[in-house]
C-alpha cells in the first residue's frame, strides 16, 4: 500500500480533483508502474463532461507510458525497471474474441472496463473509505498506477517520452484504423474528418499505405496545415467550404474511404455523403452514448458501407513493436502530435483545449 497523487473525477461535469489517494500493492498478475507521461484524449473528456457514463468516482487517463516498479506474483513477461506503454484493452487471450484473433474486442477487458475494476473484480484505489474506479484498467492520471500485466508492453529505453505517451491510444487507433480495420490499398482515395491526435495518425498511415488523394477535413486551418505535414495531399476547411462539392471535385465520384475521427453523429452522416458507390465510412471517433445516426436507406442500393472501429482493431502487443520500428527508422513521425505539455494540475486546461479544438495532443508530464 502506498500514497500517490491522482486526478479524481467525483461527478460528471465537475473538475477532476488533484489529491492524494491510497494505492494497494499489485495483486496476482498485476504491476505497479510509475508514470512518466500520459496523453489527454477525447475519451477522457467524454467521461469528464458526462457524455460517456462510467462508474464514479474514477481516476481518468488511458494513454501513457511509465516504468515498472514492482510486480505481483505470477507476472512473467515484465520486471521492475522495464519501460512500458499502457493499453486500455488488456486482452485476456482466452475469451471468445481473443481466440477469434480479435483481442481489441476482448470480453474480459470489457467486463473490467464496465465495472471500473481490475481482473478480480476489485479496485486498487481508494480515498478514505471510498473506492475509486479504474478507467479501462489504466487510470494513468496518477503518479503511480496498478495495471494487469496484459495491459502493458515493454518498449526500448531510447523511445522519446512524447512518442511513448501517445502510442497506446492515438497512434495505435489511427494506424490500426487504416491498416487493420480498413486495409487501405495503394492509390485508394481517403478523406479524414477531424485532424486531432487520432486523425493525424490516420492520415499518416494512409500515406504510408500509398493512398491518394488523402483529403484532410477540419474546421481549423492550422490543423489542416499540420495534417499536410503528416501526408495529406489536400485540405478542406468545412467551415468555409462545402465539403461534399470539394471532395467530388478532387475525387470524382467520392472517396473510397471516409474516416470519421470526431465521434459526432453529424460528421458521420456527412462522411456518408463523401464516399463513392461501394465506398466505406469508418467510424473511429467515439460518439456520446445515446446519440443516433440517420442515413438515407436508399443509398444501400449503391453498395455504400459503414463500419465501426474500436481501438484501430489493433492487436496491441503485435502492433506496438511494428509501429515503433517504423518510427525509429524515420518512416513514421510523431513529433508534431504533441502541442502542449503540462503537469497533472494542468489537466483541466488540457480538457478545455480539447473542447475548443485548440492544438493537437496535450501530454501530462509527471
Ligand atoms: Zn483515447
Ligand atoms: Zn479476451
Amino acid at each position: 500500500m502506498m500514497r500517490t497523487k491522482a486526478a479524481v473525477l467525483y461527478e460528471a461535469g465537475q473538475v477532476a480533483v488533484i489529491e492524494e489517494i491510497v494505492l494497494d500493492t499489485p495483486h496476482r498478475g498485476e504491476m505497479l508502474v510509475r508514470m512518466e507521461a500520459a496523453g489527454v484524449c477525447h475519451s477522457d473528456l467524454h467521461v469528464r463532461d458526462g457524455h460517456l457514463p462510467e462508474p464514479l468516482p474514477m481516476v481518468l487517463g488511458h494513454e501513457g507510458t511509465g516504468v515498472v516498479v514492482e510486480v505481483g506474483p505470477g507476472v512473467t513477461d515484465l520486471q521492475p525497471g522495464d519501460r512500458v506503454v499502457l493499453t486500455l484493452v488488456p486482452a485476456c487471450g482466452h475469451c471468445y474474441f481473443c481466440r477469434r484473433g480479435e483481442p481489441h474486442l476482448c470480453a474480459t477487458s470489457g467486463v473490467m472496463a464496465a465495472g471500473g475494476v481490475l481482473g478480480d473484480g476489485t479496485s486498487r484505489m481508494r480515498i478514505g473509505t471510498q473506492t475509486l474506479h479504474h478507467f479501462n484498467s489504466v487510470s494513468c492520471f496518477s503518479e503511480y498506477i496498478v495495471v494487469p500485466q496484459e495491459g502493458a508492453a515493454k518498449i526500448p529505453d531510447d523511445v522519446p517520452l512524447e512518442i511513448a505517451a501517445l502510442l497506446g491510444c492515438a497512434v495505435v487507433t489511427g494506424v490500426g484504423a487504416v491498416e487493420r480495420t480498413a486495409g487501405v490499398r495503394p492509390a485508394e482515395s481517403v478523406a479524414v474528418i477531424g485532424c486531432g491526435g487520432v486523425g493525424l495518425n490516420i492520415i499518416q498511415a494512409a500515406s504510408l499505405s500509398g493512398a491518394y488523394p488523402i483529403i484532410a477535413i477540419d474546421v481549423r486551418t492550422d490543423k489542416i496545415e499540420l495534417a499536410k505535414t503528416f501526408g495529406a495531399s489536400h485540405g478542406i476547411n468545412s467551415r468555409d467550404q462545402d465539403a461534399y462539392a470539394a471532395i467530388h471535385e478532387i475525387a470524382g465520384y467520392g472517396v473510397d474511404w471516409a474516416f470519421e475521427a470526431l465521434g459526432n453523429p453529424r460528421t458521420i452522416e456527412q462522411a456518408w455523403g463523401l464516399i463513392r458507390a461501394g465506398g466505406t465510412v469508418v467510424v473511429v471517433g467515439l460518439s456520446p452514448k445515446g446519440s443516433r445516426v440517420s442515413l438515407p436507406a436508399f443509398d444501400f442500393i449503391s453498395e455504400k458501407n459503414i463500419r465501426g472501429c474500436f481501438y484501430g482493431s489493433s492487436r496491441f502487443h503485435a502492433d506496438v513493436p511494428q509501429i515503433l520500428k517504423r518510427i525509429q527508422a524515420g518512416r513514421m513521425r510523431i513529433d508534431g502530435l504533441v502541442s502542449h505539455s503540462v503537469p497533472l494540475e494542468g489537466l483541466e486546461t488540457a480538457f478545455e483545449r480539447l473542447r475548443s479544438g485548440d492544438g493537437a495532443r496535450t501530454i501530462i508530464h509527471f
